[in-house]
């Protein structure tokens, strides 16, 4: 699959777009999700050009794991989420319900999350 460049996150990313940033570093952006489903909804986005999980963990270096892994981290600790917990999320494709091309995990918390029964 070729990555779509015209997608919301690659213009957030490029400024092309208008988001709610609340951490960069080199290769990876914090926004606040336009549409919270939770107190706390942040996405953590890479970035460079990569479409999923997939091809984010099979092509990209290890400086752009360990920069989105702190980009995570900052949120955790930013607004207190190991107090009460979390969740990490990232959607895959037409199965897992992916509905921007552009890999990016999702940080939820500030009430207790529906389990879905997992
Ligand atoms: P997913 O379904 O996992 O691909 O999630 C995409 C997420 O991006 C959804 O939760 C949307 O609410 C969110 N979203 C879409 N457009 C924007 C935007 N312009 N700024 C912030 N979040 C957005």
């Amino acid at each position: 699959m070729t990555y779509d460049k015209e997608n919301i996150f690659c213009q957030i990313i490029n400024n092309k777009a208008p988001s709610e940033r609340v951490f960069e570093n080199e290769n990876a952006l914090v926004i606040k999700n336009i549409n919270p489903r939770a107190p706390y909804h942040l996405l953590v986005l890479p970035k460079g050009e990569y479409e999923s999980y997939t091809t984010f963990g099979t092509n990209a270096t290890d400086r752009e794991k360990l920069d989105l892994m702190e980009a995570i981290n900052f949120v955790i600790k930013e607004y207190h989420l190991d107090d009460a917990g979390y969740r990490l999320v990232a959607n895959t494709g037409y199965y897992g319900g992916q509905s921007v091309p552009h890999f990016h995990i999702h940080i939820l918390g500030g009430e207790k999350l529906p389990t879905f029964g997992l």
